[in-house]
């Protein structure tokens, strides 16, 4: 697979110069058809959207309408009071502070900055330092840090398993370094059982925290980790760098884990995504609304918002749709309800989390339909819309959050349902044949 891997690697960096131009442009072209159809992911039952309300506001001067919203300085309950954190994010780094994104068909970096209300002006400096940045490719991994206040402090860019550029904020543009690793790859599988906590278990065979991370988002879907039980036993293929007789950097290549006899299994394709063992996609899909209807757009997200009178920035971290109280308001995806209670500034509000990485809140509402703990389905009601808490008109105020990170919800790319399919899936497969075999789980432990 590497070989496979490598030589499309080679192959892109060895096209002439035009070709190479021309592979850029089509990028391009992609981009364009997404921006004049702006979502990606139209579920069946939801009626086209209407292009007028998705632009984001970059200006970062937004004063914001009176009219069914919040006032600007709106006391919303900060995630973490949603969130206790448990023990895989506080053990393994990178959960909330470092955003990672692979690159996968038809991205470009203003459209996966720009979900993340980045301002477009950066991209534009880092552009200019490296036009390179124009040309990402699927399956590379791109991450990034943001200041306090939303702006973008650094970078990375992994264009290979050698070379790393990474871009740090200078004042207004960016200082560009990068690093070329020479070690040998070379694979290797982990086995363990658990005992205890399944990230302590890991770190015993030998994982460490950034490949525990890993493992946990690729299983994320099938597997609470929080509910494992003793004894439940897993095996991991890590293709690591060895430098030095170090691990340099690794990536996960598939994992198998055993729990209640059950074989639960994740592989890496070549777009960077995780798949089952059948090339069926792990995520279910997300709704792009939370409602049935469609509903004018009362304020946007802005992470940058400025309050007029105290000029600090006061985010307004998700979308604000008007509508009449007593609107159903659905859970856009599966997951587990994990608040539901009234709170002084967001009213009767509800936090679902949605496997390890998203999240979604829903605010302001009039009755809640669900409870704490309880599961819920994509398009399930979750309460009834209302002008609860610090409000000045009905509407439902509605959050996405991905990696305990606010992101605009009419921009954000969602995890779909689609697996693979043609050439994709038939490579795929080829590749599971090779990997399943070498996940086997040790029985004497
Ligand atoms: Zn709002």
């Amino acid at each position: 697979m590497q070989q496979i891997v490598r030589a499309v690697a080679m192959a892109f960096n060895n096209l002439p110069r035009p070709h190479r131009v021309m592979l850029g442009s089509l990028t391009v072209v992609t981009l364009a058809v997404a921006v004049w159809r702006p979502y990606v992911y139209h579920p069946s039952e939801m009626p086209p959207v209407v292009q007028n309300t998705v632009e984001l506001d970059n200006d970062g001067q937004h004063i914001l309408l009176p009219e069914a919203s919040e006032p600007i300085d709106q006391p919303a309950p900060e995630p973490e009071d949603d969130t206790p954190a448990d023990e895989i994010d506080k053990d393994v780094p990178g959960a909330s502070d470092t955003h990672d994104y692979v690159v996968s068909t038809g991205d470009t970096l203003s459209s996966i900055l720009n979900q993340y209300g980045i301002d477009m002006a950066d991209l534009s400096q880092l552009v200019k330092i490296d036009k390179d940045l124009r040309n990402l490719r699927v399956g590379q991994q791109i991450s990034w840090v943001l200041t306090e206040d939303g702006r973008l402090q650094r970078l990375s860019w992994e264009l290979s398993r050698r070379e790393t550029r990474t871009y740090d904020r200078v004042g207004n543009s960016f200082k560009l370094s990068s690093e070329l690793q020479k070690g040998a790859w070379e694979n290797q599988v982990l086995t363990g059982s658990v005992k205890g906590s399944f990230v302590s278990s890991a770190r015993k065979t030998g994982l460490s925290s950034n490949e525990i991370g890993s493992i946990i988002k690729a299983l994320q879907w099938q597997m609470d980790f929080r509910k494992l039980h003793a004894g439940d036993k897993f095996s991991v293929l890590m293709s690591r760098e060895i430098l030095n007789g170090k691990s340099e950097q690794s990536q996960l290549l598939g994992v198998r884990l055993r729990s209640g006899g059950k074989d639960y299994y994740a592989i890496r394709a070549d777009d960077g995504k995780f798949y089952d063992r059948s090339g069926s996609g792990l995520a279910r899909g997300f709704m792009r609304f939370p409602m049935v209807k469609q509903f004018r757009v009362s304020s946007n997200f802005n992470p940058r918002r400025l309050n007029p009178v105290t000029g600090r920035v006061a985010p307004h971290r998700g979308v604000d749709f008007a509508m009449p109280i007593g609107t159903p308001v659905l859970s856009v995806g599966d997951g587990e309800v994990i608040v539901a209670k009234r709170s002084g500034g967001a009213g009767n509000y509800v936090t679902i989390r949605h496997g390890r990485q998203y999240m979604t809140r829903y605010m302001h509402m009039k009755k809640l339909l669900v409870k704490p703990g309880q599961k819920v389905k994509r398009g399930d009601r979750v309460g009834l819309s209302g002008n609860t808490g610090r409000s000045t008109g009905p509407h439902l105020h509605y959050e996405v959050w991905v990696n305990n990170q606010a992101v605009n919800p009419l921009m954000v790319k969602l995890p779909r349902t689609e697996g693979l399919t043609g050439k994709e899936r038939a490579n795929y497969l080829a590749q599971v044949k090779v990997v399943i075999p070498q996940l086997k789980l040790n029985q004497s432990q």
